[in-house]
């Protein structure tokens, strides 16, 4: 994790405020998370929010939080649209996300991961080389400086979008490295992906739940026998 971008400072501010010295809860997990996806989106002012450019051509401003209007309340025209969509949000949501498994990783669960070096992009996290972690998280909602809140839907794993992405970036990846253990980290994924196991894919977890945290622990030991030597390695 790059020390001083605005995601590594959010997600450990958020680890030490949230889940440090605790024994992790889903409650808490739950809370972890929300926390730094609505401060990400505090920092880069990503909220839901909807202009008329009937009215911005005239030079009036007609605006609002939340979803557009189909007419403009000012207007009447059916000239309003949303300003910040999914395209906006997606980079920052995946970045944070990624920086909040990092901490919630290494500190509650002493798991030696590192940003993945080079240029590949077909997972964000290595423990070893055959042991690799592609985080994808999104979150529910946005919420709004007026108090009220955005529903994103579909979000982490049930975006078919998102899970295509991950099983393509596994498929590319397998390929050089057929006996390697490739996990996906998710805060929500559909039902029909709960305990998915195959050859591409090694597991799918969502890391707001602690049995399947606990789970992920389980396969990590299985797949790295120094790990011990590693975590001291670390300082973990
Ligand atoms: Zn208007």
């Amino acid at each position: 994790m790059p020390p001083h971008d605005p995601y590594s400072r959010i997600a450990s501010d958020n680890y030490r405020r949230t889940i440090q010295g605790n024994v992790p809860t889903n409650a808490l997990l739950r809370d972890y998370f929300d926390t730094c996806f609505r401060d990400t989106l505090e920092h880069f002012g990503l909220y839901a929010a909807w202009c008329c450019t009937n009215c911005m051509r005239n030079g009036v401003a007609s605006y609002g939080w939340g979803s557009k209007p189909s007419r403009c309340p000012t207007c009447h025209q059916f000239t309003t649209y949303q300003v910040a969509t999914f395209n906006a949000w997606a980079a920052p949501v995946g970045a944070i996300f990624a920086a909040a498994v990092y901490f919630l990783l290494r500190g509650s669960y002493r798991v030696p991961l590192v940003d993945t070096p080079g240029n590949t992009k077909t997972h964000d996290f290595e423990v070893t080389s055959g042991f690799v972690i592609e985080a994808k998280g999104s979150p529910h909602q946005v919420a709004n400086p007026d108090g009220s809140f955005y529903e994103l839907g579909r979000p982490g794993m049930e975006r078919s979008d998102t899970e295509k992405k991950a099983f393509a970036n596994a498929t590319q990846f397998k390929m050089r490295n057929p006996n390697a253990y490739y996990a996906i980290l998710t805060n929500a994924l559909p039902p029909r992906l709960l305990n998915y196991r195959n050859a591409t894919v090694n597991a799918i977890f969502n890391v707001t739940r602690v049995e399947e945290l606990n789970i992920f622990m389980r396969d990590i030991v299985q797949n790295v026998p120094n790990i011990e030597a590693m975590r001291r390695a670390e300082g973990l």
